[in-house]
């Protein structure tokens, strides 16, 4: 199969963890056949440097025409100061709507070698961490209307609107249970429904997917009682679906008790094939350059771009269980590195994920 890949590297460790997911998926494709064409393309920093804009509309059409995008990471502080739409991030935002992408899914698992490095007490995480956050991406908060204004008596103000149509809650659930019958079949959707009308709104429509899908477990939960039960208990969940603002914030929270920022994948979907494929942290600038950061994040990236996009469920597996080899071969890089195991830089990590393929 031959597969047209649309690359933005971005800015900081982007180019060298990118680097090495590519250096994987060569492997991959000479393993089982497949070519895989790359196409760079500038988003973020780099792009306001080279075109004055954090997203050209280049970018934008050669993604369109690809079978899906890789990105490392976009951001840094030569950046920070930029008003408005001249951030990096409003890159990531303008990508993620160009591309219709409304489902973004997280996955939290706790690795058995990396055991160690999760923050929360062994009896909390002996029955396991395996959870998936269906996150909704184009809508609620960060895509409502945004003012900034002087009211009648002098203060300033701001708001940004959180608003959702029944359709948008009810296709972000429909991946959510879809997830859910191919995993543990348990679905627990989080709103604030006691205060927020677009979570009560949230409860309606869910519990209306939720009747058609009777062999998955459904139940509602509020987004402060789930930040709680994911440091109390997060062997309770499957899978979590949410809308953006609270799945931005508990997406995190989860990827921080399996240990390291720099092992954790996303994956973002609309309607079709074409998904958005890149590591949850950002671009590492204090460490950009020097050949330090994991790459397994985006490597593992690339692995759910090959099961979601291509539908190559044995090429993906390969990803998979190579990552995990290497870990249990007790090779690190500094991120996760622990007493009595190997220290390797950001390219022989990517060296030696490729060798086990
Ligand atoms: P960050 O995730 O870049 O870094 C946080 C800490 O984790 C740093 O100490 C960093 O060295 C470490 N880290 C992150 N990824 C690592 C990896 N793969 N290997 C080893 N260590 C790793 O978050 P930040 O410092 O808050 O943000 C830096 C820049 O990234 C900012 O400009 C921010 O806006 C941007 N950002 C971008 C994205 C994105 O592109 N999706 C996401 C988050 C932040």
């Amino acid at each position: 199969m031959t597969k047209n890949i649309a690359v933005i590297k971005g800015d900081g460790i982007g180019p060298e963890i990118v680097g090495e997911a590519m250096k994987v998926l060569d492997k991959v494709g000479e393993k089982f056949g497949h070519t895989f064409n790359y196409t760079q393309v500038l988003m973020g920093g780099i792009a306001i440097d080279e075109t004055g804009v954090p997203l050209p509309q280049e970018t934008v059409d050669k993604c369109l025409a690809s079978d899906s995008v890789l990105l490392g990471a976009v951001g840094g502080p030569k950046w920070d100061k930029g008003e408005g739409g001249m951030r990096p991030e409003a890159g990531l935002l303008g990508i993620r709507g160009a591309l219709k992408l409304f489902a973004n899914i997280r996955p939290a698992k706790l690795l058995k070698p990396l055991a160690s490095a999760c923050p929360l007490k062994s009896d909390i995480t002996d029955n396991g961490l395996d959870l998936v956050i269906v996150r909704e991406l184009i809508g609620g908060a960060y895509f409502g209307e945004k003012k900034t204004c002087v009211n009648s008596i002098g203060n300033k103000t701001a708001s940004d609107l959180m608003i959702y149509s029944d359709y948008e809650i009810e296709r972000i659930c429909r991946v959510a249970f879809d997830m859910a019958r191919k995993r543990r079949k348990k679905v627990t959707s989080v709103d604030k429904a006691n205060v927020l009308d677009s979570s009560r709104l949230w409860r309606e429509i869910s519990h209306k997917v939720a009747a058609e899908y009777p062999d998955v477990e459904f139940s509602d939960m509020l987004v402060d009682n789930t930040a709680m039960q994911l440091v109390r208990n997060p062997a309770q969940f499957d899978v979590i679906v949410t809308e953006n603002l609270f799945g931005d914030i508990l997406s995190d929270e989860a990827s921080m008790i399996t240990g390291s920022l720099g092992m954790i994948p996303s994956a973002s979907l609309g309607e079709g094939s074409l998904g958005l494929y890149e590591p949850i942290h950002g671009s590492a600038p204090d460490i950009a350059g020097q050949n330090k950061a994991n790459p397994i994040a985006t490597v593992l990236s690339a692995a759910m771009m090959l099961r979601y996009s291509f539908d190559m469920q044995a090429e993906a597996d390969a990803i998979e269980a190579a990552v995990d080899s290497v870990l249990e071969g007790g090779v690190r890089t500094g991120d996760i590195m622990s007493e009595g195991m190997t220290l390797v830089s950001c390219s022989e990590m990517g060296d030696r994920i490729a060798d086990e393929i």
